[in-house]
């Protein structure tokens, strides 16, 4: 018998994420295929997904959609977002939050995050605030909500629109009020690596507001208004939803709050491990429970790349979300403020270094990992 387990590499994106899914998703694509309304999209099992979530968050509407990218990219139509519009965006991110803007036509403009919790500054984005300015789209990172009570508060004073890519905070609570909630639209992702990931890809629009809903509903399918066939309110685009994937995901559901917990359970024991190293240069993401939805687990180093590799050398593997800043990015730099600089962005990019976090490790794993940043010479 080979003993090689324990020098196995804990993989940042493990393989077997949905082993113990298989035959659920067997199942659920043998429902489908074998199911006489031979309905692919946009039937039965979307129209219960989007009443899940709709009830569990306690919102007035929840649109499944093709993505969690063109979940913003419907939502931007829908306010009737476009050329000579602005929007402010992290300078920190995805490139979704930069590109949605583009592809409807307006700019984004790059605010400055905050040095610890890695989310939009307010008062940076304030600054950047002008007459053109149509919306905040501020997003969640990692594994902290963005400010929404301030930013909530300045769109309101500004007349804005705040639009909450929430695409990676799904089951997060700040001040009792859920992630997706906090905005006039959120979105949700579905894509494998997020915390209610699937096989496949999809995303949803949640929002309060009656009449951007049924805009967004309209627009997912070509402008149709789901009742007459070919008839073409607006110029739509085709952002749908699989049945396969609502049918698995409706399964997976009652387990969603257990695998966040796990993975809350998981972060809590790294903070507490890690915070004494704040004054040894390895600053752990801020402590609790409020605001907070472990989908990744990051440390800002001081020595990022020694880190990264001294975990390698301990079969631990890490990962560099964001290497450069959005407004730094060649699709993007063009419509970045000339000579700009967003230092606290540009320093995330430099010392970003997230751990697996994922629910099913071991605690045996847990403590691996723990103990190979632990022992990082510093
Ligand atoms: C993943 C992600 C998206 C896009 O979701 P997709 O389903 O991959 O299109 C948007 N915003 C953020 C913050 C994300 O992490």
């Amino acid at each position: 018998m080979t003993t090689t387990t324990a020098a196995a590499t804990i993989p940042f994106f493990p393989p077997d994420l949905f082993e113990d899914d298989r035959d659920l998703l067997l199942d659920t694509v043998r429902e489908i295929a074998t199911d006489p309304a031979q309905r692919f999209i946009l039937g039965e099992r979307t129209a219960r997904f989007e009443e899940l979530l709709r009830t569990d968050l306690g919102a007035g509407d929840v649109i499944a959609c093709g993505s969690g990218t063109t979940a913003l990219t419907l939502i931007l139509r829908a306010m009737g977002i476009t050329a000579g519009d602005e929007v402010i965006v992290p300078a920190f991110g995805c490139a979704p939050l930069a590109n949605t803007v583009l592809g409807v036509g307006a700019t984004p403009v790059f605010a400055d995050i905050d040095p610890h919790t890695l989310v939009m500054d307010p008062d940076a984005a304030e600054a950047l605030i002008t007459p053109r300015t149509k919306a905040l789209m501020p997003a969640h990172m990692f594994s902290v909500m963005a400010d929404m009570p301030r930013l909530r508060a300045l769109a309101t004073r500004h007349g804005l629109r705040l639009i909450e890519d929430s695409a990676v905070a799904q089951g997060a609570v700040l001040d009792g009020r859920p992630a997706g909630t906090w905005g006039d639209a959120g979105v949700f992702s579905f894509v494998q690596v997020k915390s209610f990931g699937g096989p496949g890809e999809g995303g949803v629009v949640v929002t309060s507001d009656p009449e951007l809903a049924r805009t967004v509903r309209m627009l997912r399918n070509h402008g149709q208004d789901g009742t007459h066939r070919f008839r073409h309110h607006l110029v739509g685009l085709n952002s749908r939803f699989d049945e396969i994937l609502a049918a698995f995901q409706l399964r997976r559901h009652p387990g969603l709050a257990a695998r966040l917990a796990r993975r809350a359970e998981i972060a809590t024991h790294y903070t507490r491990h890690f915070t004494p190293l704040a004054t040894r240069g390895i600053l752990p993401p801020p402590p609790g429970t409020d605001g907070r939805c472990y989908y990744v687990y990051t440390l800002l180093a001081e020595r990022r790349d020694d880190l990264h590799r001294h975990l390698a050398a301990h079969h631990v593997d890490g990962h560099v979300y964001y290497p450069q800043p959005l407004p730094h990015q060649p699709a993007f730099a063009h419509t970045a403020a000339p000579g700009g600089h967003w230092p606290n962005a540009e320093r995330a990019a430099r010392q970003c270094l997230s751990l697996p976090v994922y629910p099913h490790l071991t605690d045996a794993e847990v403590e691996r990992i723990t103990t190979a940043v632990l022992t990082f010479p510093t």
